[in-house]
């Protein structure tokens, strides 16, 4: 104990100051304690609540991969259906389940309709894949069954093909309409 005093006397600085020094910091660690504990909890709920929120995010993500995974199933099998069944049987069914609401269906297009969409609106191609069609058919998008009118923005041209697609969903009704919509706009200025 005699040196380090010694030293305080030689550099001059008083006893009493480093007490009150040693004190003061005490207090303010005594005093400041409740708040640090504060903030440690506080670091501590951040941390759970990134787990938590990390946790969700994983979930979500593997919830849109399985959807991804059975939607990619469901167009192989779709597709694997469309090779396997013949069209002909294809349209049958169609007809079979269409049958039973007749009383309520729309009226078979007008042929005159069907051939000026043909020629003038579809230029001999399919209104869906564009290619050359020789034995077109007319699709209507919000079916005859649901009361969809012979209007030419309700009737597309479409190949044996694409008409199978359109009929089974895999080419989507608001896809068929989106493209329709622009075969309108360009038909109609023509038309102009
Ligand atoms: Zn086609």
């Amino acid at each position: 104990m005699q040196l380090p005093l010694q030293i305080l006397e030689f550099r001059e600085i008083p006893l009493e100051l480093l007490v009150a020094l040693c004190l003061a910091g005490f207090f303010l660690y005594y005093i400041s304690a409740p708040f640090r504990k504060k903030r440690r909890e506080e670091k501590e709920t951040a941390r759970e609540k990134y787990k938590e929120e990390q946790k969700i995010e994983r979930i979500e993500r593997y919830k849109l991969q399985i959807m991804a995974r059975e939607n990619r199933k469901k167009v192989r099998r779709q597709r694997l259906k469309s090779l396997l069944i013949p069209s002909f049987l294809n349209s049958k069914i169609h007809r079979d389940t269409w049958g039973q609401t007749l009383s309520e269906k729309t009226d078979p297009t007008p042929e005159n309709l069907k051939n000026e969409l043909y020629f003038e609106r579809a230029n001999q191609h399919c209104e869906w894949c564009e290619e050359r069609v020789d034995t077109p058919e007319i699709h209507h998008i919000v079916p005859r069954s649901e009361g969809g009118k012979n209007t030419a923005s309700n009737l597309i041209v479409l190949c044996p093909n694409c008409h199978r697609k359109a009929d089974r969903g895999v080419i989507s009704r608001s896809k068929l309409e989106y493209k329709l919509n622009r075969k309108m706009e360009n038909w109609s200025s023509i038309s102009d």
